[in-house]
């Protein structure tokens, strides 16, 4: 990758510069980082397992009518995907309560909402992505009303998607998050990554957290758990074209 142009390094993924004007490549990196940053570990393994887990996904969701910037796998770590104009805004759907939402609302952990619950968070390290509304959404030109709606809609279409997948491979969707973007056809998609650094995924029968928390909290190496998560993925959608080592 060091002699391609850097687009944009983040947290967990480096961008750079793809062969056509309107594509990237994703380089799924081992960093990993929790409470906007400020615990940071390298975990071996992690961007590969990450990277095999994105893919998996978004090869499902395009299967199933879902438009995604995903285009095809390079290497181990790298997909090549569409260059979007990201909106700056973080699309929230939980499941059961857990996370954040346990400050906002009374209910306990593991509570099953009566139907699904989707928020907005401003993307913005800075001021720590707060939570924000689909009028703060049009009035500061974040996207438009329309955009929002069909946004908003997607993501219910993905999470009906995506819980059924989950519940296939014996693991229950709590939340996830996703990032949509503009491509240069103003065609609006699903882009970043879906893994379980975006997801909080549980056990259906052991409820063993499966997902970036174990990190957060400091309960053991995430790797083990994400490789199940993989495992289970790669058998349900019959997939093992990249082994795991
Ligand atoms: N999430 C994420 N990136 C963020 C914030 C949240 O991927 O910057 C995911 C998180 O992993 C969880 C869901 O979005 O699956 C809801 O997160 P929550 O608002 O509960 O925040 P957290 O407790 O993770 O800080």
């Amino acid at each position: 990758m060091s002699d391609l142009t850097l687009i944009y390094e983040g947290k967990a993924k480096t961008l750079y510069q793809g062969p056509a004007s309107d594509e990237i490549f994703i380089y799924f990196k081992d960093d990993t980082t929790a409470f906007n940053g400020e615990k940071k570990e390298i975990i071996t393994q992690k961007g590969e397992i990450n990277f095999q887990i994105s893919r998996l996904i978004f090869k499902y969701l395009e299967k199933n009518g879902v438009k995604t910037h995903y285009l095809k796998p390079v290497d181990e770590r790298t997909i090549l995907a569409k260059k979007l104009d990201i909106i700056p805004v973080e699309f929230v759907i939980r499941n059961i309560a857990a996370g954040s939402v346990l400050k906002r609302i009374p209910v306990k952990q593991g509570f099953e909402f009566k139907s699904p619950i989707i928020e907005y968070f401003y993307k913005s390290d800075e001021m720590g992505d707060p939570m924000i509304n689909p009028y703060h959404i049009e009035a500061c030109n974040l996207c438009s009303m329309e955009n929002l709606m069909t946004i908003t809609e997607k993501t219910f279409r993905v999470n009906h998607l995506l819980k059924s997948l989950f519940d296939k491979c014996g693991i229950i969707l709590v939340d996830f998050k996703l990032e949509f973007g503009i491509d240069s056809q103003n065609n609006i998609m699903l882009g970043d990554e879906i893994s379980p650094d975006s997801c909080r995924l549980w056990d259906k029968v052991t409820k063993e957290v499966l997902d970036k928390d174990v990190f957060r909290k400091g309960n053991g190496n995430i790797v083990d758990k994400y490789k199940k998560v993989l495992e289970r993925l790669q058998e349900e959608l019959n997939d093992k074209s990249q082994s795991l080592c």
